[in-house]
């Protein structure tokens, strides 16, 4: 029987229903082996990865984050000229996952976040004039998949915890903040630097890179991080992640998150004080020079 809120809604071709759910909403869906759909889900994929997916994926195929990246993901516009996503890559020349196989998804136990909620769209939202953020579900019926005729009735958060979907949001909660934040705000943000552009693909998705980043003396040159806190930030990829976020609230929001070393104030005022004498000495020997330059030339 076809949904009659399908009808409303605003893009007819979608498949997602047009009701905003709440966590206690019931879902009648079972997915199951020897369903006759079985892996059409998988033969024509458009996942969306967060950073969380990229930690579990790249540790489950024992990769380097920029490995996984440059072998298993595209990047995307989230929106445009601003923050970048990453999506799964298809088969070379085709639609269908890389970890499909005849059994199933071959990384099940890491499987990413999107594949776990299906049927479910995870709908995070933050209002203008709010400084938290709101998660609300809704379903997504594609004709393809027979799993909504199965008689099996839960609600969505019995859903995502069977799925295990619980602690891959709370720990993407900070990555999805930013994201929320950055789009509220709009234009009082402005548009982030080419430099912040690229601090937030790092930090967000490729773990590894930002591992050696903060690791760096030219980070410690910069950033008042006690020890404990280094150490801790470091220790494995998804508390990395954590600290990730907070270091991204202060690269695009101005938020002190992390204190700045007070020498490296004053260092970086000496520099451009420094800069500026030796732009205004060389303007002033161009000046000098263009003067002799132009004698001669009356001379000849
Ligand atoms: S990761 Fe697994 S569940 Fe997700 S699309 Fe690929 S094969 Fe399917
Ligand atoms: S029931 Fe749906 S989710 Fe399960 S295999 Fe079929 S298409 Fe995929």
């Amino acid at each position: 029987m076809s949904d009659p809120r399908a009808d409303s809604a605003p893009f007819p071709q979608s498949p997602v229903v047009p009701a905003t759910l709440e966590g206690l909403a019931p879902l009648t869906f079972r997915c199951r082996k020897g369903i006759a759909c079985w892996n059409a889900c998988c033969s024509n994929i458009d996942i969306a990865l967060t950073p969380v997916d990229i930690v579990r994926l790249k540790q489950h195929l024992g990769l380097a984050s920029w490995d996984f990246l440059k072998d298993y993901t595209v990047p995307y516009e989230m929106e445009k000229d601003g923050l970048a996503g990453v999506k799964l890559r298809p088969v070379d020349g085709g639609s269908a996952c890389r970890f499909m196989t005849a059994e199933g998804c071959s990384v099940y136990d890491d499987r990413p976040t999107a594949c776990r909620y299906y049927p479910v769209a995870l709908l995070a939202m933050r209002k203008q004039d709010e400084a938290f953020d709101r998660q609300y579900y809704a379903i997504v019926r594609e004709a393809h998949c027979l799993g909504h005729a199965e008689p099996r009735t839960q609600t969505i958060d019995a859903y995502r915890a069977e799925q295990g979907v619980v602690a891959y949001d709370e720990a993407a909660r900070g990555w999805r903040q930013l994201i929320l934040k950055k789009k509220s705000s709009g234009p009082t943000i402005g548009k982030p630097s080419k430099r912040s552009l690229e601090l937030f693909f790092m930090t967000c998705y490729d773990v590894d890179r930002f591992r050696a980043f903060v690791a760096s003396e030219a980070f410690a040159g910069v950033f008042d991080l006690p020890d404990e806190e280094l150490r801790a930030a470091l220790v494995d990829d998804l508390a990395l992640l954590q600290f990730g976020f907070r270091f991204l609230r202060q690269v695009l929001f101005g938020e002190t998150t992390i204190a700045l070393r007070s020498d490296s104030v004053e260092q970086r005022r000496a520099r451009m004080a420094e800069q500026r004498a030796r732009v205004e000495r060389e303007a002033a020997e161009r000046l000098a020079r263009d003067d002799d330059e132009g004698g001669a030339f009356v001379d000849l």
